[in-house]
């Protein structure tokens, strides 16, 4: 198990990737905000498998940033978890070659900062609603780390679903030369969807985290029987989480190609939730089958 190399620099990072680029590997990139879990590290083993595919040599890499401008101001930035050293072991230990980890956030949003990607559908509604300027923060630090990098692959997770469609639309509008690859929600034996911001949560607070994925699940099953009414399955979903003592943000079901909401709850359909449990906020979703 080799250490990954850490880089604090964009430019020194930039010119790493390139060398790389130019000598022909292929480089695949997991972009998160650190204190890893087990979610993360299945992006990370994947991002491992996917460099190494075609029989070039493969480059894979992390970056650990904690974006300051995907954080509103009332939101928790400053709390944020974070485990730089414990987080570099997980990633030496599923295959990380390189991480980018700048120390200062002025190293990536400079104080005469002054570019923006804003993508404009993909961010309405659902978080883009609750978290005003969310999603501009998301598009614009992964657009640099995607410049930086030049990966061939990007992975992200399905847990942060719209961030997901934001990202695509982005790629897709700007003719970006990457594959996006969307993977699979990790959860808790229980459940509970993987998420950096359990960690605020105390032992009180778990069946209330777990009215989420409880309400998601019997959602899902009662589209199997045949329940196609989404404003059936969502109201149920809303009791749930609130009789658990969770004060629900949003319960939508939609499209899951334009996020549009939908009246009846195809196969396909995927419910999205959003909830507080006392001040932490959790999201969740699940393809309703
Ligand atoms: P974050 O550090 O929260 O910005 O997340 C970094 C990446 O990990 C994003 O693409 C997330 O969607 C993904 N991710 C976070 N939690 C999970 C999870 N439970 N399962 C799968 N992917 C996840």
């Amino acid at each position: 198990m080799t250490k990954p190399e850490v880089i604090a620099d964009p430019a020194a990072w930039q010119a790493r990737c390139r060398a790389d680029r130019d000598a022909g590997a292929r480089i695949a990139l997991v972009p998160t905000m650190g204190y890893l879990h087990e979610g993360h590290l299945s992006l990370l083993r994947e991002a491992r498998r996917r460099a190494d595919e075609g029989g070039r040599r493969g480059i894979a890499t992390a970056s650990i940033f904690v974006n300051p401008t995907q954080f509103g101001p009332s939101e928790d930035l400053s709390r944020y978890p974070r485990d730089l050293e414990g987080d570099l072991a997980k990633c030496a230990a599923a295959g990380i070659d390189r991480v980018l980890a700048p120390a200062d956030p002025r190293a990536m949003f400079a104080p005469d900062h002054e570019t923006w990607v804003s993508v404009e559908r993909a961010s309405e509604g659902l978080c883009g609603a609750s978290r005003p300027g969310h999603f501009r923060g998301v598009a614009t630090v992964v657009a640099k780390l995607l410049h930086l990098t030049r990966p061939h692959v990007a992975l992200f997770g399905e847990k942060d679903f719209q961030q997901l469609a934001v990202i695509r639309a982005m790629v897709r509008d700007l003719f970006m030369d990457v594959e996006v690859a969307g993977m699979p929600i990790v959860r808790d034996a229980d459940g509970l969807a993987l998420s950096s911001r359990n960690a605020y949560l105390s032992a009180a607070d778990r069946p209330r985290a777990l009215s989420l994925s409880r309400a998601l699940f019997e959602a899902r099953d009662a589209a199997a029987r045949g329940e196609r009414d989404a404003g059936a399955l969502r109201a149920r979903a809303r009791e749930r989480i609130a009789e658990a003592g969770a004060r629900v943000d949003y319960v939508e079901i939609v499209d899951p190609r334009t996020l549009a909401p939908v009246v009846r709850a195809e196969p396909g359909a995927r419910m999205l939730v959003a909830a507080f449990v006392g001040p932490t906020r959790l999201i969740d979703n699940v393809s309703l089958r």
